[in-house]
């Protein structure tokens, strides 16, 4: 019955599908490639100290403050930093602002964006819903993006830098060959998991203004509850995200995520540290299923990518879901046989090795 309202876009809507959070029971949860650890205590300490008062009033819609610390701490200028609802947003925001939909009368219409065949899911989702020519690129054998692939004609390319979920990473140098391919043509490199990974893109913003970063706090700050996501790029296509923005909503950042995300930028010494620790569970655990002989990709992200040897990977979300370990199984078969695993801490991740082994 409801459905005779919606429209007709709305009706054939795909949606993207997050990672269960469950009520149901205590799970180890190693599905939504959240971080182990709990924010930095400055975070902490900044949320004890906020003045309650305050939240009477909208917040400042330039986010003037954030992005000046952003800005700082990237070594860039604040007019380079767009600041959001968390990095879906912005990215839902880059189709809006950047890609011409299939039936635009614009000379770049026909043309599609590039992204790889097996990357994160959303973007399909997003390409579908505003209407945007998306074309899935197979990646190498080894699941590695093939950078010369995308010297064809498009409109944009959107990667995921480590791509998700093979967590594989590509270096600025292929990086370079990337953008260096059309100088005319967005670039758009979505770093949800960089700061687990050798090196960021973000330095070469000074010498390609065809070029987009998207990051979050989300994922290697520990903070996906307070949605937070940023930009950085040339002013220019830093001002097209704000346009998209204030035709849908004025304030997209709370006071709350404001002030925590400040906080989170000033102690850089546990940011580095997590992620030290992180990386340094990732490898021993991927030393010890290599040992057991699990295929699995060298994953630089917070997540692993891995194969059973004889289950499916439906077989292996379900016989660990039964031992209190949650992971990631995606339907499309495209990644049969696999399941994303993200690294938790030493004493989750030797707990999900003992249920893995049973299997
Ligand atoms: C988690 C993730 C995001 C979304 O991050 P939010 O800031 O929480 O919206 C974006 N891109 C990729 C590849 C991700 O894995």
């Amino acid at each position: 019955m409801k459905q005779t309202f919606w429209n007709k876009k709305l009706q054939a809507a795909q949606c993207y599908v997050p990672g269960e959070q469950p009520q149901d029971r205590q799970y180890i949860k190693l599905n939504t490639n959240e971080l182990p650890y709990p924010p930095s205590p400055k975070v902490a300490e900044a949320l004890k100290n906020m003045d309650y008062e305050r939240l009477r009033l909208y917040p400042d819609p330039t986010q003037k403050r954030l992005r000046e610390a952003l800005a700082e701490h990237f070594a860039l200028e604040k007019e380079q930093v767009f600041v959001s609802n968390g990095s879906d947003e912005i990215l839902a925001f880059c189709f809006q602002a950047f890609f011409e939909p299939q039936n635009s009368a614009a000379g770049s219409a026909g043309k599609p964006v590039l992204t790889a065949e097996q990357g994160y899911s959303f973007y399909p989702v997003y390409a579908d819903f505003y209407g945007v020519p998306l074309k899935k690129l197979p990646l190498m054998p080894d699941m590695q993006i093939r950078v010369e692939d995308y010297g064809q004609a498009s409109q944009a390319v959107i990667i995921a830098n480590p791509n998700a979920p093979t967590g594989l990473f590509l270096d600025n140098e292929a990086l370079r060959t990337l953008l260096e391919q059309d100088r005319q043509r967005l670039v758009i490199i979505d770093e949800a998991y960089v700061d687990f990974a050798p090196e960021s893109a973000v330095s070469l913003l000074e010498d390609y203004n065809n070029l987009l970063v998207v990051r979050t706090y989300s994922k290697s700050r520990a903070l996906a509850g307070i949605r937070l996501g940023f930009a950085l790029a040339h002013p220019d296509l830093i001002r097209a995200l704000e346009i998209v923005r204030d035709n849908f909503n004025s304030y997209t950042v709370d006071r709350v995520a404001e002030t925590l995300g400040i906080a989170a930028l000033e102690d850089g010494a546990y940011f580095a540290q997590s992620c030290a620790n992180l990386i340094k569970t990732r490898e021993q655990v991927k030393d010890r299923l290599m040992a057991l002989g699990v295929e699995l990709t060298d994953s630089q992200a917070n997540f692993l990518w891995l194969k059973h040897p004889r289950l499916s990977g439906a077989a292996v979300y379900q016989g660990l879901k039964e031992q209190g370990v949650l992971v990631r199984y995606f339907r499309d078969p495209l990644y049969a046989g696999r399941v994303r695993v993200s690294i938790g801490t030493d004493e989750e991740m030797q707990v999900f090795l003992e249920a893995f082994s049973k299997l």
